[in-house]
């Protein structure tokens, strides 16, 4: 489903960001990305959303080479790809309806549809009685659930979370992680970018280290 081969990235003020990147996730596979501030996380994740593009090295998403991927392609792409935001990104302005139902307006799906489609994302996260609040009036980890619905709405074969549970204190990072393995029994892939070790460790997927732009460990499957 997402594989790297050789991938280097070189941001031209700071030098390398990933050096030599190799490896395979499958189809449906949860994996956790762990490793210190700075060792390249949210890096490896823009590479798979096609926020960033390699200096050296390939990108493959879902079969296709994200270096060859026509630009008229690359909307679509992003649709397959669901990302979730230490921060979540939501429109402080709009409701909680809403900010689930962007991404669904921007493909242009009719009202109706749109309607049914947040409503059921929205009752995956466990807040279809909230549509109508926004962003402020919620708690943090709400908010984040908001976060994850929106990422959802448009069912993306792949989720990508940097961070999803920075801001959060330990019961509710462990909720949206219980959260995320939801979505991985239903068949979606994940890559989840996360310093909280505790719960990686307690939760038994596979656990891919960086360490300074190099892949130092990878835990295969449990
Ligand atoms: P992590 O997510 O593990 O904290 P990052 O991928 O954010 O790591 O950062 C890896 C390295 O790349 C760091 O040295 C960081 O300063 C640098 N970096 C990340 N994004 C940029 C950018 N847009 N421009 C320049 N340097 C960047
Ligand atoms: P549809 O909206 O296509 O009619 P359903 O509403 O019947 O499908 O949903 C079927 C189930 O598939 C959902 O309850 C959900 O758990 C699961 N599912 C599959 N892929 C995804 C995804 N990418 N995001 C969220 N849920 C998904």
């Amino acid at each position: 489903m997402i594989r790297f081969e050789h991938v280097f990235k070189r941001y031209p003020e700071r030098g390398e960001a990933l050096g030599d990147i190799s490896f395979e996730m499958n189809p449906g596979e949860m994996v956790f990305l762990t490793g210190h501030s700075g060792a390249g996380k949210s890096t490896l994740l823009r590479l798979i959303g096609l926020l960033e593009r390699p200096s050296r090295g390939q990108v493959m998403v879902n079969g296709r080479n994200l270096a060859t991927l026509p630009r008229r392609q690359i909307p679509f792409h992003r649709r397959q790809v669901g990302m979730i935001f230490q921060d979540h990104r939501l429109l402080p302005d709009r409701s909680v309806f809403e900010n689930v139902a962007l991404p669904l307006v921007v493909m242009g799906l009719g009202h109706k549809e749109i309607g049914r489609r947040v409503r059921a994302a929205l009752d995956q996260v466990g807040l279809l009685r909230r549509e109508r609040a926004t962003p402020v009036a919620l708690s943090g980890g709400e908010q984040q659930r908001v976060g994850i619905a929106r990422a959802v709405v448009a069912r993306p074969p792949v989720l990508l979370a940097d961070e999803p549970t920075g801001n959060l204190d330990p019961d509710l990072s462990r909720e949206i992680f219980v959260l995320f393995e939801r979505f991985h029994y239903v068949g979606v892939t994940l890559l989840i970018a996360t310093h909280d070790l505790n719960l990686v460790e307690s939760m038994r997927h596979r656990t891919i280290t960086l360490d300074e732009g190099r892949l130092v460990n990878d835990t295969g499957d449990w």
